[in-house]
Protein backbone atom coordinates (compact mmCIF):
# COMPACT_ATOMS: atom_id res chain seq x y z
CA UNK A 1 0.00 0.00 0.00
CA UNK A 2 2.67 2.24 0.98
CA UNK A 3 4.27 1.67 -2.90
CA UNK A 4 0.93 2.28 -4.42
CA UNK A 5 0.37 5.62 -2.25
CA UNK A 6 3.71 6.52 -3.63
CA UNK A 7 3.16 6.43 -7.30
CA UNK A 8 -0.19 7.81 -6.42
CA UNK A 9 1.64 10.76 -4.71
CA UNK A 10 3.08 11.59 -8.67
CA UNK A 11 0.28 10.28 -11.06
CA UNK A 12 -2.63 10.82 -8.76
CA UNK A 13 -4.71 8.42 -7.19
CA UNK A 14 -6.96 7.52 -10.14
CA UNK A 15 -4.27 6.52 -12.29
CA UNK A 16 -2.75 3.62 -10.12
CA UNK A 17 -4.49 0.32 -10.62
CA UNK A 18 -4.78 -2.68 -8.70
CA UNK A 19 -6.41 -5.93 -8.22
CA UNK A 20 -8.84 -6.76 -10.80
CA UNK A 21 -8.15 -3.52 -13.05
CA UNK A 22 -4.22 -4.93 -14.27
CA UNK A 23 -5.38 -8.19 -15.58
CA UNK A 24 -5.96 -7.31 -19.04
CA UNK A 25 -2.17 -5.97 -18.68
CA UNK A 26 -0.70 -9.58 -17.58
CA UNK A 27 2.05 -10.51 -19.43
CA UNK A 28 1.80 -13.84 -19.92
CA UNK A 29 1.05 -15.58 -16.96
CA UNK A 30 2.35 -13.31 -14.71
CA UNK A 31 0.26 -10.15 -13.00
CA UNK A 32 1.77 -6.45 -12.91
CA UNK A 33 1.28 -5.41 -8.71
CA UNK A 34 -0.10 -1.65 -10.44
CA UNK A 35 -0.70 -0.53 -13.52
CA UNK A 36 0.05 3.30 -14.05
CA UNK A 37 -0.69 5.80 -16.24
CA UNK A 38 1.52 9.29 -16.24
CA UNK A 39 -0.19 12.01 -17.26
CA UNK A 40 2.93 13.81 -18.77
CA UNK A 41 6.82 13.29 -19.10
CA UNK A 42 7.99 14.68 -15.60
CA UNK A 43 5.48 12.24 -14.27
CA UNK A 44 6.83 9.25 -16.76
CA UNK A 45 10.30 10.53 -15.47
CA UNK A 46 9.24 10.24 -11.51
CA UNK A 47 8.15 7.06 -11.76
CA UNK A 48 11.69 5.95 -13.35
CA UNK A 49 13.40 7.24 -10.38
CA UNK A 50 10.77 5.68 -7.97
CA UNK A 51 11.15 2.42 -9.79
CA UNK A 52 15.36 2.75 -10.57
CA UNK A 53 15.36 3.44 -6.00
CA UNK A 54 12.72 0.67 -5.22
CA UNK A 55 14.61 -1.67 -7.77
CA UNK A 56 10.83 -2.37 -9.41
CA UNK A 57 10.82 -4.54 -12.36
CA UNK A 58 8.84 -2.09 -15.04
CA UNK A 59 6.94 -2.85 -18.31
CA UNK A 60 6.90 -0.02 -20.49
CA UNK A 61 3.25 -0.48 -22.52
CA UNK A 62 0.93 1.54 -24.57
CA UNK A 63 -2.61 -0.49 -24.77
CA UNK A 64 -0.96 -3.70 -23.56
CA UNK A 65 -1.96 -5.59 -27.33
CA UNK A 66 0.95 -7.24 -27.79
CA UNK A 67 2.21 -7.71 -24.13
CA UNK A 68 3.10 -11.38 -25.55
CA UNK A 69 5.88 -10.62 -27.54
CA UNK A 70 9.28 -11.35 -25.88
CA UNK A 71 10.78 -14.17 -23.35
CA UNK A 72 8.57 -14.75 -20.42
CA UNK A 73 9.28 -12.50 -17.32
CA UNK A 74 9.83 -13.87 -13.66
CA UNK A 75 8.47 -11.02 -11.74
CA UNK A 76 6.61 -7.54 -12.99
CA UNK A 77 5.65 -4.83 -10.59
CA UNK A 78 4.76 -1.70 -12.41
CA UNK A 79 3.38 -1.21 -15.96
CA UNK A 80 3.45 2.11 -17.02
CA UNK A 81 0.91 2.78 -19.81
CA UNK A 82 1.61 5.84 -21.90
CA UNK A 83 -2.22 5.55 -22.92
CA UNK A 84 -2.80 9.48 -21.48
CA UNK A 85 0.48 10.50 -23.51
CA UNK A 86 -1.28 10.62 -26.63
CA UNK A 87 -1.65 14.21 -27.83
CA UNK A 88 -0.24 15.65 -31.19
CA UNK A 89 2.45 18.17 -30.32
CA UNK A 90 3.07 19.99 -33.25
CA UNK A 91 2.43 18.91 -37.72
CA UNK A 92 3.66 20.76 -39.58
CA UNK A 93 1.63 19.35 -43.35
CA UNK A 94 3.90 21.36 -45.59
CA UNK A 95 7.10 19.90 -44.04
CA UNK A 96 5.48 16.50 -44.21
CA UNK A 97 6.85 16.14 -40.44
CA UNK A 98 4.82 15.97 -37.12
CA UNK A 99 5.88 15.67 -32.91
CA UNK A 100 3.25 13.18 -31.66
CA UNK A 101 3.46 11.46 -28.00
CA UNK A 102 4.19 7.93 -27.73
CA UNK A 103 0.78 6.78 -26.60
CA UNK A 104 -1.20 8.08 -30.20
CA UNK A 105 -2.72 4.96 -31.92
CA UNK A 106 -1.63 4.69 -35.34
CA UNK A 107 -5.33 5.35 -36.13
CA UNK A 108 -6.08 7.79 -34.45
CA UNK A 109 -2.71 9.75 -36.16
CA UNK A 110 -3.48 8.26 -39.26
CA UNK A 111 -7.28 9.83 -39.58
CA UNK A 112 -5.58 13.58 -38.43
CA UNK A 113 -2.74 12.79 -41.26
CA UNK A 114 -5.88 12.28 -43.72
CA UNK A 115 -7.69 15.56 -43.03
CA UNK A 116 -4.15 16.76 -45.46
CA UNK A 117 -4.47 14.03 -47.22
CA UNK A 118 -0.98 12.27 -45.50
CA UNK A 119 0.10 9.49 -43.70
CA UNK A 120 2.39 6.95 -41.82
CA UNK A 121 2.07 4.47 -43.86
CA UNK A 122 2.89 1.34 -41.74
CA UNK A 123 0.43 -1.20 -41.13
CA UNK A 124 0.79 -3.27 -37.76
CA UNK A 125 -2.20 -5.62 -36.50
CA UNK A 126 -5.15 -3.43 -34.83
CA UNK A 127 -4.40 0.13 -35.66
CA UNK A 128 -6.51 1.43 -33.33
CA UNK A 129 -4.79 -0.68 -30.43
CA UNK A 130 -1.59 0.04 -31.53
CA UNK A 131 0.63 3.00 -29.75
CA UNK A 132 3.09 4.45 -31.88
CA UNK A 133 5.54 4.08 -29.38
CA UNK A 134 5.17 0.70 -29.32
CA UNK A 135 5.29 0.32 -32.94
CA UNK A 136 8.67 1.82 -32.84
CA UNK A 137 9.89 -0.34 -29.48
CA UNK A 138 8.79 -3.42 -31.18
CA UNK A 139 9.70 -2.38 -34.85
CA UNK A 140 6.73 -3.44 -36.45
CA UNK A 141 5.02 -4.13 -39.68
CA UNK A 142 2.64 -5.13 -41.79
CA UNK A 143 2.38 -6.11 -45.75
CA UNK A 144 2.96 -2.53 -46.33
CA UNK A 145 6.77 -3.34 -45.81
CA UNK A 146 7.18 -3.90 -49.28
CA UNK A 147 6.85 -0.47 -50.34
CA UNK A 148 7.08 1.81 -47.42
CA UNK A 149 9.48 -0.04 -45.32
CA UNK A 150 9.77 0.07 -41.31
CA UNK A 151 9.14 2.44 -38.38
CA UNK A 152 12.71 3.01 -38.42
CA UNK A 153 12.27 4.68 -41.29
CA UNK A 154 10.13 7.40 -40.41
CA UNK A 155 11.82 8.14 -36.95
CA UNK A 156 13.64 11.02 -37.39
CA UNK A 157 14.11 11.86 -33.20
CA UNK A 158 12.89 10.98 -30.42
CA UNK A 159 12.25 11.91 -26.73
CA UNK A 160 13.21 8.43 -24.22
CA UNK A 161 12.40 8.29 -20.68
CA UNK A 162 16.09 6.48 -19.15
CA UNK A 163 15.73 3.93 -16.43
CA UNK A 164 16.87 6.83 -13.93
CA UNK A 165 14.77 8.94 -14.93
CA UNK A 166 16.55 11.30 -17.14
CA UNK A 167 14.68 12.52 -20.04
CA UNK A 168 17.23 12.56 -23.44
CA UNK A 169 16.43 13.82 -27.22
CA UNK A 170 18.04 12.54 -30.13
CA UNK A 171 17.73 13.52 -33.64
CA UNK A 172 15.27 16.64 -34.42
CA UNK A 173 11.99 17.78 -36.02
CA UNK A 174 13.79 17.87 -39.73
CA UNK A 175 14.07 15.49 -42.04
CA UNK A 176 17.93 15.95 -42.56
CA UNK A 177 19.67 15.47 -39.25
CA UNK A 178 23.32 17.04 -37.76
CA UNK A 179 25.55 13.83 -37.97
CA UNK A 180 26.50 11.95 -35.17
CA UNK A 181 25.39 8.61 -33.18
CA UNK A 182 22.07 7.93 -34.77
CA UNK A 183 20.28 7.22 -31.28
CA UNK A 184 16.73 6.54 -33.09
CA UNK A 185 17.90 3.41 -34.43
CA UNK A 186 19.03 2.19 -30.97
CA UNK A 187 15.85 2.60 -29.69
CA UNK A 188 13.42 1.37 -32.32
CA UNK A 189 12.79 -2.64 -31.96
CA UNK A 190 14.72 -2.63 -28.67
CA UNK A 191 11.47 -3.90 -27.14
CA UNK A 192 11.18 -1.47 -24.36
CA UNK A 193 14.35 -2.92 -22.79
CA UNK A 194 16.48 0.64 -22.68
CA UNK A 195 14.39 3.77 -21.93
CA UNK A 196 10.03 4.55 -22.27
CA UNK A 197 9.55 6.49 -25.48
CA UNK A 198 7.71 9.07 -24.53
CA UNK A 199 7.37 11.51 -27.88
CA UNK A 200 8.30 10.86 -31.66
CA UNK A 201 9.71 13.41 -34.50
CA UNK A 202 7.48 11.09 -37.87
CA UNK A 203 8.13 12.22 -41.24
CA UNK A 204 5.68 11.46 -43.15
CA UNK A 205 4.04 10.94 -46.80
CA UNK A 206 1.46 11.91 -48.90
CA UNK A 207 -1.36 9.78 -49.02
CA UNK A 208 -1.31 7.87 -53.47
CA UNK A 209 -4.17 8.90 -55.16
CA UNK A 210 -4.87 5.60 -55.99
CA UNK A 211 -4.86 2.30 -54.75
CA UNK A 212 -5.62 -0.99 -56.32
CA UNK A 213 -5.27 -4.99 -55.57
CA UNK A 214 -5.53 -8.11 -57.85
CA UNK A 215 -5.98 -11.34 -56.54
CA UNK A 216 -4.14 -13.91 -58.14
CA UNK A 217 -5.39 -18.04 -57.67
CA UNK A 218 -3.55 -20.93 -58.49
CA UNK A 219 -4.34 -24.77 -57.74
CA UNK A 220 -0.34 -24.91 -57.22
CA UNK A 221 1.97 -23.02 -55.36
CA UNK A 222 4.17 -23.48 -58.12
CA UNK A 223 1.66 -21.84 -60.44
CA UNK A 224 1.58 -19.11 -57.57
CA UNK A 225 5.46 -18.74 -57.50
CA UNK A 226 6.06 -18.41 -61.18
CA UNK A 227 4.19 -15.61 -61.45
CA UNK A 228 5.79 -14.04 -58.45
CA UNK A 229 9.16 -14.67 -60.00
CA UNK A 230 7.50 -12.76 -63.12
CA UNK A 231 7.09 -10.14 -60.77
CA UNK A 232 9.45 -9.64 -59.24
CA UNK A 233 11.61 -9.57 -62.70
CA UNK A 234 9.20 -7.09 -63.84
CA UNK A 235 9.37 -3.44 -63.74
CA UNK A 236 6.35 -3.32 -61.41
CA UNK A 237 6.60 -1.60 -58.22
CA UNK A 238 4.20 -3.38 -55.20
CA UNK A 239 3.21 -1.57 -52.42
CA UNK A 240 1.80 -5.27 -50.95
CA UNK A 241 2.60 -8.87 -51.67
CA UNK A 242 1.58 -11.57 -50.05
CA UNK A 243 0.70 -15.41 -50.32
CA UNK A 244 -1.74 -17.54 -48.43
CA UNK A 245 -2.40 -21.34 -48.39
CA UNK A 246 -5.94 -22.29 -49.24
CA UNK A 247 -7.05 -22.52 -45.06
CA UNK A 248 -5.71 -18.74 -44.96
CA UNK A 249 -7.09 -17.65 -48.21
CA UNK A 250 -10.52 -19.13 -46.77
CA UNK A 251 -10.13 -17.69 -43.58
CA UNK A 252 -9.39 -13.50 -45.22
CA UNK A 253 -11.86 -13.94 -47.85
CA UNK A 254 -15.05 -16.13 -46.87
CA UNK A 255 -17.26 -15.64 -49.72
CA UNK A 256 -13.76 -16.44 -52.43
CA UNK A 257 -15.41 -18.97 -55.00
CA UNK A 258 -12.30 -20.38 -55.50
CA UNK A 259 -10.50 -22.72 -53.06
CA UNK A 260 -6.38 -22.72 -53.17
CA UNK A 261 -3.63 -20.70 -53.04
CA UNK A 262 -4.27 -17.38 -53.24
CA UNK A 263 -1.64 -14.06 -54.11
CA UNK A 264 -2.39 -10.83 -53.10
CA UNK A 265 -0.86 -7.56 -54.97
CA UNK A 266 -1.66 -4.28 -54.19
CA UNK A 267 -0.28 -1.28 -56.26
CA UNK A 268 -0.62 2.58 -54.79
CA UNK A 269 0.98 5.28 -56.39
CA UNK A 270 -0.25 8.10 -59.03
CA UNK A 271 -3.17 7.04 -60.96
CA UNK A 272 -1.05 6.56 -64.57
CA UNK A 273 0.94 4.57 -62.68
CA UNK A 274 -1.14 2.16 -60.85
CA UNK A 275 -3.45 2.19 -64.54
CA UNK A 276 0.25 0.68 -66.14
CA UNK A 277 1.29 -1.61 -63.31
CA UNK A 278 -2.47 -3.75 -63.67
CA UNK A 279 -2.37 -3.49 -67.36
CA UNK A 280 1.21 -5.17 -66.90
CA UNK A 281 -0.13 -7.70 -64.11
CA UNK A 282 -2.64 -8.81 -66.52
CA UNK A 283 -0.15 -9.76 -68.81
CA UNK A 284 1.75 -11.19 -66.73
CA UNK A 285 -0.54 -13.71 -65.45
CA UNK A 286 -1.89 -14.79 -69.26
CA UNK A 287 1.85 -16.22 -69.24
CA UNK A 288 0.90 -18.31 -66.42
CA UNK A 289 -1.33 -21.39 -64.92
CA UNK A 290 -3.14 -18.30 -62.64
CA UNK A 291 -6.32 -16.42 -62.65
CA UNK A 292 -5.69 -12.67 -61.87
CA UNK A 293 -8.19 -10.40 -61.15
CA UNK A 294 -8.73 -7.03 -59.92
CA UNK A 295 -10.95 -6.65 -56.76
CA UNK A 296 -13.90 -3.94 -55.74
CA UNK A 297 -12.31 -1.59 -53.31
CA UNK A 298 -14.18 -2.62 -50.51
CA UNK A 299 -13.44 -6.01 -50.30
CA UNK A 300 -9.80 -5.44 -51.12
CA UNK A 301 -9.69 -3.12 -47.54
CA UNK A 302 -11.45 -6.14 -46.05
CA UNK A 303 -9.19 -8.58 -47.19
CA UNK A 304 -5.80 -6.36 -45.94
CA UNK A 305 -7.37 -5.74 -42.84
CA UNK A 306 -7.29 -9.89 -42.36
CA UNK A 307 -4.15 -10.14 -43.33
CA UNK A 308 -3.12 -6.96 -41.65
CA UNK A 309 -4.31 -8.56 -38.20
CA UNK A 310 -4.06 -12.54 -38.84
CA UNK A 311 -0.86 -12.20 -35.86
CA UNK A 312 -3.84 -10.96 -33.10
CA UNK A 313 -6.43 -13.22 -33.79
CA UNK A 314 -7.52 -13.89 -30.41
CA UNK A 315 -7.79 -17.85 -31.09
CA UNK A 316 -4.33 -18.27 -31.94
CA UNK A 317 -2.28 -19.31 -28.95
CA UNK A 318 0.52 -19.70 -31.01
CA UNK A 319 1.86 -17.37 -33.77
CA UNK A 320 5.57 -17.36 -35.39
CA UNK A 321 7.67 -15.22 -37.71
CA UNK A 322 10.32 -16.47 -39.92
CA UNK A 323 12.47 -14.58 -42.08
CA UNK A 324 14.45 -16.43 -45.02
CA UNK A 325 16.08 -15.04 -48.29
CA UNK A 326 12.98 -14.26 -50.48
CA UNK A 327 13.59 -16.94 -52.78
CA UNK A 328 13.00 -19.22 -50.39
CA UNK A 329 9.86 -18.24 -48.81
CA UNK A 330 7.67 -20.74 -50.32
CA UNK A 331 9.91 -23.53 -48.86
CA UNK A 332 7.93 -22.30 -45.96
CA UNK A 333 4.73 -23.45 -46.22
CA UNK A 334 5.69 -27.20 -45.98
CA UNK A 335 8.03 -27.14 -43.20
CA UNK A 336 5.98 -24.53 -40.68
CA UNK A 337 2.84 -26.97 -42.38
CA UNK A 338 4.56 -30.18 -41.41
CA UNK A 339 5.62 -28.97 -37.87
CA UNK A 340 2.64 -27.81 -36.76
CA UNK A 341 0.84 -30.88 -38.17
CA UNK A 342 0.11 -32.23 -34.79
CA UNK A 343 -1.04 -31.05 -31.70
CA UNK A 344 -2.56 -27.53 -33.47
CA UNK A 345 -5.38 -26.35 -35.73
CA UNK A 346 -6.59 -23.63 -37.37
CA UNK A 347 -3.13 -23.19 -38.96
CA UNK A 348 -3.21 -20.33 -40.92
CA UNK A 349 0.40 -19.38 -42.79
CA UNK A 350 0.77 -16.30 -44.69
CA UNK A 351 3.74 -15.24 -46.61
CA UNK A 352 5.45 -11.87 -47.24
CA UNK A 353 7.19 -12.94 -50.45
CA UNK A 354 9.34 -10.11 -51.46
CA UNK A 355 10.37 -9.31 -47.87
CA UNK A 356 11.24 -12.66 -47.31
CA UNK A 357 9.25 -13.15 -44.16
CA UNK A 358 6.28 -15.72 -42.81
CA UNK A 359 3.45 -15.41 -40.59
CA UNK A 360 2.12 -18.66 -39.05
CA UNK A 361 -0.50 -18.89 -36.31
CA UNK A 362 -2.23 -21.82 -34.62
CA UNK A 363 -3.96 -22.69 -31.86
CA UNK A 364 -1.72 -25.18 -29.90
CA UNK A 365 -3.90 -28.26 -27.86
CA UNK A 366 -3.15 -27.63 -24.14
CA UNK A 367 -1.82 -30.97 -23.02
CA UNK A 368 1.81 -30.87 -21.53
CA UNK A 369 2.71 -34.03 -23.81
CA UNK A 370 1.59 -32.36 -26.94
CA UNK A 371 3.28 -28.80 -26.30
CA UNK A 372 7.11 -30.67 -25.69
CA UNK A 373 6.27 -32.70 -28.78
CA UNK A 374 5.72 -29.73 -30.34
CA UNK A 375 8.85 -27.76 -28.80
CA UNK A 376 10.86 -30.66 -30.22
CA UNK A 377 9.40 -29.54 -34.04
CA UNK A 378 9.51 -25.79 -33.51
CA UNK A 379 13.22 -26.45 -32.55
CA UNK A 380 13.85 -28.10 -35.43
CA UNK A 381 12.04 -25.09 -37.57
CA UNK A 382 14.42 -22.97 -36.15
CA UNK A 383 17.00 -25.11 -37.38
CA UNK A 384 15.84 -25.47 -40.67
CA UNK A 385 15.34 -21.64 -40.34
CA UNK A 386 18.79 -21.50 -39.93
CA UNK A 387 20.10 -23.90 -42.69
CA UNK A 388 18.13 -21.60 -45.05
CA UNK A 389 20.29 -18.37 -42.93
CA UNK A 390 16.92 -17.29 -42.05
CA UNK A 391 16.12 -16.96 -38.13
CA UNK A 392 12.37 -17.73 -36.53
CA UNK A 393 10.53 -15.89 -33.58
CA UNK A 394 8.21 -17.13 -31.94
CA UNK A 395 5.56 -14.18 -31.06
CA UNK A 396 2.86 -15.60 -29.23
CA UNK A 397 3.03 -19.06 -27.33
CA UNK A 398 1.35 -20.94 -24.06
CA UNK A 399 3.61 -20.57 -21.41
CA UNK A 400 4.91 -23.85 -21.11
CA UNK A 401 6.38 -23.66 -24.64
CA UNK A 402 8.21 -20.00 -23.81
CA UNK A 403 9.73 -21.71 -20.77
CA UNK A 404 10.79 -24.22 -23.13
CA UNK A 405 12.25 -22.12 -25.65
CA UNK A 406 14.13 -19.07 -26.44
CA UNK A 407 11.23 -17.30 -28.41
CA UNK A 408 14.11 -15.39 -30.41
CA UNK A 409 16.48 -17.83 -30.94
CA UNK A 410 20.74 -17.21 -31.25
CA UNK A 411 21.84 -13.37 -32.56
CA UNK A 412 24.93 -14.08 -33.27
CA UNK A 413 28.50 -12.05 -32.58
CA UNK A 414 26.49 -8.57 -32.33
CA UNK A 415 24.93 -10.05 -28.83
CA UNK A 416 27.91 -8.80 -27.07
CA UNK A 417 27.39 -5.53 -28.00
CA UNK A 418 23.73 -4.92 -26.83
CA UNK A 419 24.86 -6.98 -23.53
CA UNK A 420 26.80 -3.89 -22.92
CA UNK A 421 24.50 -1.29 -24.54
CA UNK A 422 22.00 -2.70 -21.94
CA UNK A 423 24.28 -2.41 -18.95
CA UNK A 424 25.07 0.84 -19.99
CA UNK A 425 21.19 2.55 -20.49
CA UNK A 426 19.58 0.07 -17.46
CA UNK A 427 22.70 -1.44 -15.35
CA UNK A 428 19.61 -1.55 -12.31
CA UNK A 429 18.39 -4.33 -15.10
CA UNK A 430 14.84 -2.78 -14.34
CA UNK A 431 13.22 -2.30 -18.03
CA UNK A 432 11.65 -5.49 -19.10
CA UNK A 433 14.72 -7.73 -18.03
CA UNK A 434 15.07 -10.22 -19.54
CA UNK A 435 12.80 -10.22 -22.47
CA UNK A 436 14.50 -9.27 -25.63
CA UNK A 437 17.23 -11.53 -27.38
CA UNK A 438 19.95 -13.17 -25.71
CA UNK A 439 18.02 -12.38 -22.14
CA UNK A 440 18.75 -8.69 -22.56
C1 LIG B 1 7.02 -9.96 -32.75
C2 LIG B 1 5.70 -9.21 -32.58
C3 LIG B 1 4.58 -9.85 -32.03
C4 LIG B 1 3.37 -9.21 -31.90
N1 LIG B 1 2.28 -9.86 -31.40
C5 LIG B 1 1.09 -9.22 -31.33
C6 LIG B 1 -0.07 -9.83 -30.83
O1 LIG B 1 -0.02 -10.97 -30.41
N2 LIG B 1 -1.24 -9.13 -30.80
C7 LIG B 1 -1.28 -7.85 -31.25
O2 LIG B 1 -2.36 -7.23 -31.24
N3 LIG B 1 -0.22 -7.26 -31.72
C8 LIG B 1 0.95 -7.91 -31.77
N4 LIG B 1 2.04 -7.30 -32.27
C9 LIG B 1 1.89 -5.99 -32.76
C10 LIG B 1 2.41 -4.92 -31.86
O3 LIG B 1 2.59 -5.30 -30.54
C11 LIG B 1 1.40 -3.85 -31.98
O4 LIG B 1 1.32 -3.42 -33.28
C12 LIG B 1 1.68 -2.65 -31.20
O5 LIG B 1 3.03 -2.47 -31.04
C13 LIG B 1 0.89 -2.82 -29.99
O6 LIG B 1 0.68 -1.55 -29.43
P1 LIG B 1 0.43 -1.46 -27.91
O7 LIG B 1 0.36 0.00 -27.64
O8 LIG B 1 -0.72 -2.26 -27.47
O9 LIG B 1 1.80 -2.13 -27.36
P2 LIG B 1 2.06 -2.90 -26.02
O10 LIG B 1 1.52 -4.28 -26.11
O11 LIG B 1 1.58 -2.11 -24.88
O12 LIG B 1 3.65 -2.97 -26.02
C14 LIG B 1 4.34 -3.78 -26.99
C15 LIG B 1 5.82 -3.81 -26.59
O13 LIG B 1 6.40 -2.51 -26.73
C16 LIG B 1 6.94 -2.06 -25.47
N5 LIG B 1 6.53 -0.66 -25.36
C17 LIG B 1 5.26 -0.18 -25.44
N6 LIG B 1 5.26 1.15 -25.38
C18 LIG B 1 6.55 1.54 -25.24
C19 LIG B 1 7.20 2.79 -25.12
N7 LIG B 1 6.52 3.93 -25.14
N8 LIG B 1 8.55 2.81 -24.98
C20 LIG B 1 9.26 1.65 -24.96
N9 LIG B 1 8.71 0.44 -25.10
C21 LIG B 1 7.38 0.38 -25.23
C22 LIG B 1 6.29 -2.93 -24.41
O14 LIG B 1 7.10 -3.10 -23.26
C23 LIG B 1 6.09 -4.23 -25.15
O15 LIG B 1 7.24 -5.02 -25.12
C24 LIG B 1 3.28 -7.91 -32.35
C25 LIG B 1 4.40 -7.25 -32.87
C26 LIG B 1 5.60 -7.89 -33.00
C27 LIG B 1 6.81 -7.18 -33.57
Amino acid sequence: MAQQNELAAIVGKEWVRAGRDVQTFAIDDVCPSWLVYPGSVDELAAIMRCARQREWIVVPAGFGAGLGLGNRLSRVDIVVSTQRLNQILEYTPEDLTAAVQAGCSLASFNAVLQEHGQWLPLDPPQPERASLGAIAATADFGPLRLGFGLPRDYVIGMQVVQPDGTVIKSGGRVVKNVAGYDLNKLFVGSLGTLGIIAQLNLKLRPLPPADATCSVQADTLEALDDLIRLVAASELLPAALVSCSADTAEHVWPDCSHSGWLCLIRFLDAEAAVAYQLTRLHELARTSAVRCEQLEASRAHMIWQRIRDLRAAPAANLVLRLHVRPSDVSRLFSLVGNCLAEGCDQVLLCSYNRVGAMIACARSEPTVAIQSNLCDRLHQLRRQCQMMDGSMIIERAPTNIKQAIDVWGEVGSSIGLMRSLKQQFDPKRILNPGRFVGGI
